[in-house]
């Protein structure tokens, strides 16, 4: 499509920072151009649709870095629990009712909240079916995505079956709305050797169906709890010296491809490791509360310039893709545990939800701002709200103020998916249907 976007505050994330008055051109999935609205005018004329974004803030489209998307099937089935008990109890024993046509239909139902919430990308770890997966979920609603498959220790077959077939048919498809990773679930279900395998066998897979720019990553659980050094213990009957990272890093398997989920349970060696690694952190505040997992040190490893995103987790431990609520969130907390408003300050967090998610992904090149080359991903948000006015700043207002319900109109891939609040390629009503009914079915599979 050739669209110019006109009249607009534009948040480009680049050198050329917020635009007033500004104008995007797009042509086919990329954009072209970046400037005032005026000089747009003047140098592009015919053969473009436009939206008036008049009183409109538009920034890159929002990157969730952690996301298990299939289980908002799961959401509100059980909450305020331990985490071991949520999970051996609760949510395990439901999710092994689940088939891969409900794998599919929960990943559509988190693909269209996702894009109703201004999230233009997704990167998310289950379990990967040949026919019935989050990739064809992804790329059904235009949401673009890193799709995993969990790997755990005791069904490596199975995963290295799983993983030749996402890469061969999945990677950089859909004109490069989809990639995939490898995603050893944790340090505690994936052994060393096993960890050892998988980083062999994803460098073998990126030089079959990757390449340098377009990567297949590592997505992965690290250190998520106090008690996981002594969960790798217990587990492997291994004795680890130091931190979990530490243990990772004598594996050989750390490096500028991983993304690891979490990190709350850190030593100072840790970080240091992870900046000499440029390991990618993808941090999850309103998970880490809900399920009582602890705080991440975000402020330290910024400081020592580890490059932080944000992700929400799964629907059933946040229970929402909220990406307002979780920039909210991630600011307050850090402000609230340090006692110190000056940190996480409102451009920060956005950049950590923007640019610097796409970095985590390894997908800088291609997404995270809004500049000529990159594919146009994007968010309209609607500034003329009461709890939008006045405006002094478009970044506090983003980050502080508004809600999924703010952003009007979503591209991705240079394709219109969301315009004025409807969805143009999923009925959402007969999705809801359909999400009811699966549940009625799940519970009843549980009760067989
Ligand atoms: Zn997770």
């Amino acid at each position: 499509m050739n669209l110019i976007i006109e009249n607009a505050t534009i948040i480009t994330m680049s050198k050329k920072g917020t635009i007033k008055n500004g104008a995007i051109v797009i042509e086919h999935d990329a954009i072209i151009d970046v400037a005032k609205t005026s000089e747009i005018k003047r140098k592009y004329s015919r053969g473009y649709e436009r939206i008036n974004a008049e009183n409109k803030v538009v920034t890159p489209g929002f990157v969730n870095t952690h996301q298990h998307a299939a289980m908002s099937l799961l959401r509100g089935y059980a909450d305020d629990l331990p985490l071991q008990e949520w999970l051996e109890k609760w949510i395990w024993p439901l999710e092994k009712h689940m088939r891969s046509e409900d794998i599919y239909l929960g990943a559509l139902l988190t693909a269209v909240e996702s894009i109703m919430s201004g999230i233009t990308t997704v990167n998310t770890m289950y379990h990967y079916a040949e026919k019935g997966n989050e990739a064809e979920a992804f790329a059904e609603a235009g949401l673009r995505g890193v799709i995993g498959h969990v790997c755990f220790s005791w069904r490596k077959e199975h995963d290295k079956k799983a993983l030749e077939h996402l890469a061969r048919n999945w990677h950089n498809a859909k004109n490069g709305l989809i990639r995939v990773s490898v995603d050893p679930h944790s340090p505690y279900t994936v052994d060393a050797e096993y960890m050892q395998e998988l980083r062999k066998l994803t460098n073998e897979l990126n030089e079959k169906y990757g390449s340098v720019s377009k990567p297949i990553i590592w997505h992965t659980h690290i250190a998520e709890t106090e008690d996981e050094k002594e969960k790798i213990e217990n587990t492997f009957n291994v004795k680890l010296e130091g931190g979990v990272f530490e243990y990772l890093d004598s594996l050989g398997v750390l490096g500028d491809d991983v993304i690891a989920a979490h990190c709350v349970a850190l030593t100072p060696k840790d970080i240091q490791i992870m900046r000499k690694r440029n390991v990618k952190v993808s941090h999850n505040p309103v998970s880490n509360l809900k399920l009582a997992s602890g705080i991440s040190p975000v402020p330290q490893m910024l400081k020592n310039g580890i490059t932080v995103s944000l992700g929400t987790d799964s629907p059933c431990s946040n229970n929402n893709t909220d990406m307002f609520y979780l920039m909210k969130t991630a600011s307050l907390l850090h402000k609230g545990v340090s006692k110190n408003p000056t940190v996480m300050p409102a451009e920060q967090v956005l950049k950590m939800a923007t640019i610097n998610g796409a970095k985590a992904l390894s997908w800088d090149m291609e997404i995270g701002s809004l500049e000529p080359g990159k594919k146009a991903d994007l968010a309209i948000i609607d500034f003329k709200k009461p709890h939008l006015c006045p405006l002094y700043n478009e970044a506090s207002h983003i980050v502080y103020a508004a809600n999924p319900s703010d952003v009007e109109t979503v591209v991705i891939n240079g394709e219109i998916v969301m315009e004025n609040r409807t969805l143009q390629k999923i009925n959402i009503h007969k999705l809801m249907e359909k999400i009811e009914k699966t549940k009625e079915c799940l519970l009843a599979r549980l009760r067989e």
